[in-house]
């Protein structure tokens, strides 16, 4: 698409990947005219229900993926996992962003030496080949720390958390490039979700202060308290500087853990973001709206937070099935489930929003 051109209505917006990120990207595309159409191998694909059309086929089918992004004015994707090799299958003049976004987030080890060029400042780590690296890595960094496999991990998947000597013990070399990294002592958790356009405009939604649990995240709130506030403007810093040399179009986000010392880069996602699902409710333009704004050449929408308080809570499991009872709370929270139809410990099935007074 050309530098100030944009997508007409009713023009089609191919997304890769099938989960809730994508319906919830879809649901914004339908209210500003546009149509999805949604490519993910076969699965429950809880995107295709906002869809016109979805093909469900494998990443490695270049026939399929030709047929999918003849169908499409502009293509993104809503999964950070897509190969590479299946992205570069799609003319690059249709894509945004571009591929090289996934090929560095798809790396922790590439994502670490990525925003290291920046000044970030990430957790000491080490490269982890073989039993014989995991041995010279935990010499060198010690323990507590965290041993990870280098790519496909989402969740807490792919992660080990090595307490003590001991437990390193019991451990072996997972057979896959791994990254071994000291624990970080945090006080808490952020994210920068920024977006940027062909311009190369680029808005900034409030920090949330974010809480995991076994890897996954389970909470995000606003305010994020005074640590999280002075360490925002450093981590935008990157993130702007992250997004320039990609060339990005988008929503970006990075991630972050907030120590005395200041804040420490964890790993970013070329994507719309969990802790951001708040934005639907509690910003002038949502995340996902700004990514298809973003994308399809439209003016960027303001990303001020409407209220002084908010607090985004995940619905894991079997959560899920009783998660209607929410909506008699005083208060009106927001309620939003994937309609996944399978319900499994641990899977992300929904969430919701809860608001306090409106921002003056
Ligand atoms: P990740 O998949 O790398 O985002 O890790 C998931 C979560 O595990 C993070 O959000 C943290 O809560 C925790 N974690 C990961 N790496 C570290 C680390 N080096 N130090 C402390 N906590 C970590």
């Amino acid at each position: 698409m050309a530098a100030g051109a944009h997508l007409a209505p009713g023009s089609t917006i191919g997304i890769l990947g099938g989960g809730q990120l994508g319906r919830m990207l879809a649901v914004s595309a339908l209210q500003l005219g546009y149509r999805c159409i949604g490519y993910a191998p076969v699965g429950d694909n809880v995107m295709a229900e906002a869809c016109a059309d979805f093909f469900e086929n494998g990443w490695a089918d270049k026939a399929a993926l030709s047929a999918f992004a003849a169908k499409c004015d502009v293509v993104s994707w809503e999964f950070e996992n897509v190969p590479v090799s299946a992205v570069e299958a799609i003319p690059q003049d249709r894509l945004a962003p571009l591929p090289r976004a996934l090929e560095v987030a798809q790396d922790r080890l590439n994502e670490k030496a990525f925003v290291e060029q920046f000044g970030g400042t990430c957790a000491p780590h080490m490269r982890v080949e073989s039993d014989e690296d995991f041995a010279r890595a935990l010499d060198r960094l010690g323990t507590p720390g965290i041993l990870k496999t280098a790519r496909d991990g989402y969740d807490g998947k792919g992660q080990w958390r090595i307490a003590d000597e001991r437990a390193a013990q019991g451990l072996r070399f997972p057979g896959r490039t791994c990254i071994y990294e000291g624990m970080v002592d945090f006080e808490t958790e952020f994210s920068v979700i920024c977006v940027r356009n062909r311009e190369g405009e680029i808005r900034f939604w409030d920090s949330t202060a974010n809480t995991h649990r076994g890897g996954m995240l389970v909470q995000s709130v606003l305010p994020a308290g005074p640590l999280v506030e002075t360490q925002v403007a450093p981590a935008r810093e990157l993130a702007a500087k992250v997004a320039d040399a990609l060339g990005y179009v988008g929503v970006l986000t990075l991630e972050f853990f907030a120590t005395r010392d200041g804040p420490v880069f964890n790993e970013m996602a070329p994507r719309v973001h969990n802790s951001g699902h708040w934005t639907i409710e509690g910003a002038a333009t949502s995340q996902f709206e700004n990514h298809i704004r973003a994308i399809c050449g439209l003016p960027l929408g303001g990303t001020a937070t409407r209220f002084a308080s908010i607090d985004m809570r995940n619905i894991v499991g079997e959560d899920a099935l009783t998660a209607h009872s929410i909506l008699a709370e005083q208060g009106e929270p927001h309620l939003h489930l994937y309609g996944k139809r399978e319900v499994r410990e641990g899977r992300k099935m929904g969430h919701v929003t809860r608001v306090g007074p409106a921002t003056k």
